[in-house]
Parts: C-alpha cells; structure tokens; sequence
C-alpha cells in the first residue's frame, strides 16, 4: 500500500484492498466497487461519491489521499490538436504529458517518472537524472486529468512519456492492472503500449506477467558501439543480451514487438545500419518505427534530411521488413521529450501557453 502524506494513496489501490478496507465500516460489499469506481474515474473531491453514504465518504476522507495532476501548462497545437499538458504534483515536482488525437480515438502519453536515470544522450527528460518514480494513481491521474478537460474518453494508452517505466516496475504493473480494470477506466491491454530503452531484467519480469500490451523497445542503433555512445544502459545489456530477451518475450506473450529507432544525421543512417538492422531483427515478429530525432539544445544530433530517411525506410522495405516514419504530432508545441518540464524549471518559460 503506498502513502502519500501521511495518506492512503486510495486510487492506486485494487479493488480487493477497497473491500478490505470498507469491511472495516461494515459496509455491504457491493460498496467497495462503487467507492472503487469513483476513485478510478479521477475523482478531485469525496463530495463526487454521491451513491456513498455521508459516514462512509468521511471515513475515506480521514484516512485517504485523492491523488492529482494539476495543469500548470496546456499547449495546444495549431496544426493537429495535439494538447501538451504539464502537470504539478503533490511535491511540486513536473510532469509532462500528450493528448493526441486518431482516427481511431484519443490517445494519451503518459510519464512514469519524474526525470529519468537512463542518461540516453539524445533525450531531454535525463538530462538531471531521477527525482523520484511515480506511483499507480499519479500515472492513471494524467489520462483522468486529460479526459476530463476535454470531455472525452481516451482508448489508447502509450507509456513514453519521461522515465523509464521499467525502472518503476511495481508501480507500472499496479497502474496496467488498474487503467485495464472493467470498474475503472477499462482501457484494454491491447490498446496499451509500454516502451523501454531496453532494460533486460525488467523485460524478463514483465515476460513472465504475459500481458498482452505492446512492448515498443528504444534500439536505436544496430551496432553496439553506436549504441554506447547514444545510451549507457548499452553497458549494462547489449545489443545480443537486448535481442535475446526480446526473442524470448515474443516466444512468451506471442505479441508483435515494435522497435523505435530515432534518425540522426551521421550517427546511426547509413546503409550498413540499415543493413545490420536487418540482420539483428532476424526471427523476431516487428515493427520497426523511425523517428526523425527531435534536436535538443544540449546536444549537437541532428535529423537527417528527407531524403536520407526515406532511402533508409526503403533500404529495410526491401529486406522485407517492416517500418513506417513516425507522424509527427504537434510539432509546434515541442510535443515530445520532457523540454517543457525543463524550461519551466529553469525559469525559461517562453510563455506560448493557450
Ligand atoms: N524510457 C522509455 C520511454 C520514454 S522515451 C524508452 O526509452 O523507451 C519515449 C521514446 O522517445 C523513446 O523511444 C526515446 O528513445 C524517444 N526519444 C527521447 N528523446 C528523443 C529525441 N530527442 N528525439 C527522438 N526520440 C526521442
């Protein structure tokens, strides 16, 4: 059970632990679900349990916390829609978020972490390391947050926001269990993909949970000395550690795995990556999804030009693999890669907020 302030953190518990705790007011049982319901639904104030008695409601109140993500900033795109929130926190620490908008629903990407102790080279978010994990309701929170301000239902769930949702495990497979949960939000598995910048042991743990979400794996380079130099956990688990446990996890869960891979110019383009991309790929069912990089001002990588990364794509098409250029949403809000927390932090706001 988590605590925040001193408080039971009421929406990051299952349902079985809210019967538990009500049968402590001799409360029918039918009452939990309700009182479970509500919480999943993103309630702000007790006072919206109005099919719970009044005794009831004070009790929860006395003992519970109603976790929320407060909009500090809401960008919205002129081009697609796109909304970017930035969300405060209890502590006042910052998270971001993206609302985007499908043809086949709305889809919300959500942070598992303040900042991230990855250290990817090329990534915002780990620029200033980790400040802490977030819990169950504080992930489950951004989606709530995010429907209630535009009156929507979301059907899609990426968790690619900041942190590495591998390295907050406990909490990450608390929020699955919960955000898939027929009495709360009941976004099914399969319209949830986690993504990681391939941390194996976390791969293995969630194998053997054999959920069937989409697992979407950070690669970004074929050959482990560009990988190193892009991202340290490459030192931890390499390339072959990181392909194996993939392989593994596709024997398991039988799903298809999709691999990002993020285009910088002269870094990770040519054709011999396209190449040994092929060749590292071999056997595993995929989907690999290039990524123009997006620049950050603390480093120098840079996208390739158009062209570059079309005969990158038709280089893989040819080998008979699969792989599209990521749509990219909202570009004019700098939807991606936790640039807005940073600049609110550093005071550098430019203030383009609607
Ligand atoms: N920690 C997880 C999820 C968060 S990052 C992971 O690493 O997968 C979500 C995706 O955005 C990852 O694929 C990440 O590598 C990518 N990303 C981060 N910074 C980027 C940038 N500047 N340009 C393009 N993609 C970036």
């Amino acid at each position: 059970m988590s605590y925040i302030q001193n408080k039971l953190d009421l929406k990051s518990m299952y349902l079985a632990e809210i019967e538990e705790l009500l049968a402590k007011c001799n409360e029918p049982r039918f009452r939990a679900g309700q009182v479970f319901s509500w919480l999943q639904k993103g309630i702000t104030s007790f006072d919206e349990m109005t099919n719970i008695p009044q005794n009831t409601r004070n009790y929860l109140q006395e003992i519970g916390y109603l976790t929320r993500t407060d909009i500090e900033k809401r960008l919205v795109s002129k081009i697609d829609g796109t909304v970017k929130y930035l969300y405060k926190l209890y502590d006042g620490e910052y998270i971001e978020s993206v609302l985007m908008k499908y043809e086949h629903g709305y889809t919300v990407c959500v942070s598992t972490q303040v900042g991230c102790r990855m250290g990817c080279r090329f990534c915002a978010s780990g620029i200033n390391g980790l400040i802490r994990s977030l819990t169950a309701s504080e992930i489950l929170s951004q989606i709530t947050t995010a429907e209630k301000d535009n009156n929507i239902r979301v059907s899609n769930v990426v968790l690619m926001g900041m942190g590495e949702p591998l390295d907050n495990f406990d909490n990450t497979e608390r929020f699955l269990n919960l955000v898939s949960s027929k009495e709360g939000l009941n976004i099914g598995l399969r319209h949830i993909s986690l993504s990681t910048c391939g941390v194996v042991s976390g791969i293995e743990r969630l194998e053997k949970l054999n959920l069937p979400i989409t697992l979407s794996v950070s690669l970004h380079a074929p050959f482990d000395d560009i990988r190193n130099s892009m991202m340290p956990i490459n030192k931890k688990w390499n390339i072959k550690a990181l392909m194996n446990a993939c392989r593994k996890y596709q024997s398991v869960t039988t799903r298809r795995i999709s691999f990002e891979y993020a285009l910088i110019s002269g870094v990770n383009d040519t054709p011999e990556c396209a190449a040994r991309l092929y060749e590292i790929t071999k056997g595993i069912m995929c989907h690999i999804n290039l990524i123009p990089v997006n620049p950050v001002k603390e480093n120098t990588y840079q996208k390739p030009d158009k062209n570059k990364i079309f005969k990158f794509q038709k280089m893989l098409e040819s080998k008979g693999l699969n792989a599209t250029i990521r749509r990219t949403l909202g570009a004019d809000i700098n939807a991606s890669c936790g640039q807005l927390r940073k600049t609110v932090k550093e005071g550098n706001d430019d203030k383009d907020i609607q």
